[in-house]
């Protein structure tokens, strides 16, 4: 660290410092900017941790935090609106973030499309509803509306189509509220005719 520097501006000597003050009942902080140490009304509150890290005087400094917000904000509702309107765009984040967590626990990952696996789903015999979609697999009465890993990633399972099953998001929450493992043994999924 640069020796000009204060020793408050060390993050951790800085939160130990504050913590301390918390812990004293002193109504004082340090500022996480200027390394000032400030009585607590020169910091905004905030809504669940007390005080916010930076002094008034440091957040007026730095109106770019706005526009920054802003910005972000903007791209946002940018990416918003073309989530809602691309189909393309849709189906192409979905499977970024399906596959990126996927990779976290460094599960085998396959490469496919939705309507791939839709016609592998239909290959199966899963059930689709003469409305559209498929039927929930785990209680064969909900229209599924998320694809559920049969094995969790978490447990070693794959994401891969033969992994990946159709379930309505009660059974999903329900499933994850037991011993995942345990309750895909003792449910039987739900295959046979289509319903027309
Ligand atoms: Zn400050
Ligand atoms: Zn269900």
């Amino acid at each position: 660290m640069d020796k000009r520097l204060p020793p408050l501006a060390d993050k951790a000597t800085r939160l130990a410092r504050n913590r301390r003050f918390r812990a004293l009942g002193i109504p004082y902080k340090a500022c996480g900017r200027c390394f000032a140490v400030k009585p607590l009304s020169a910091f905004k509150r905030h809504t669940r941790y007390g005080h916010q890290s930076w002094c008034k005087a440091c957040q007026r400094e730095t109106k770019s935090t706005y526009s920054k917000e802003t910005e972000y904000t903007k791209r946002n509702t940018k990416r918003r609106e073309r989530f809602a309107t691309d189909p393309e765009f849709r189906e192409g984040e979905g499977k970024r973030v399906k596959e990126y967590r996927a990779r976290r626990v460094a599960a085998t990952i396959e490469d496919f499309t939705t309507a791939d696996l839709h016609a592998l789903w239909l290959e199966e015999g899963f059930l689709t509803l003469v409305t559209g979609g498929f039927l929930c697999v785990y209680c064969g009465r909900e229209k599924a509306q998320h694809d559920d890993h049969i094995q969790p990633l978490s447990k070693g399972g794959e994401h891969s189509r033969a992994n990946l099953a159709p379930a309505c998001a009660r059974c999903n929450g329900r499933k994850w509220a037991k011993d995942p493992v345990e309750w895909v043994a003792t449910h039987v999924l739900t295959r046979g005719p289509n319903v027309t």
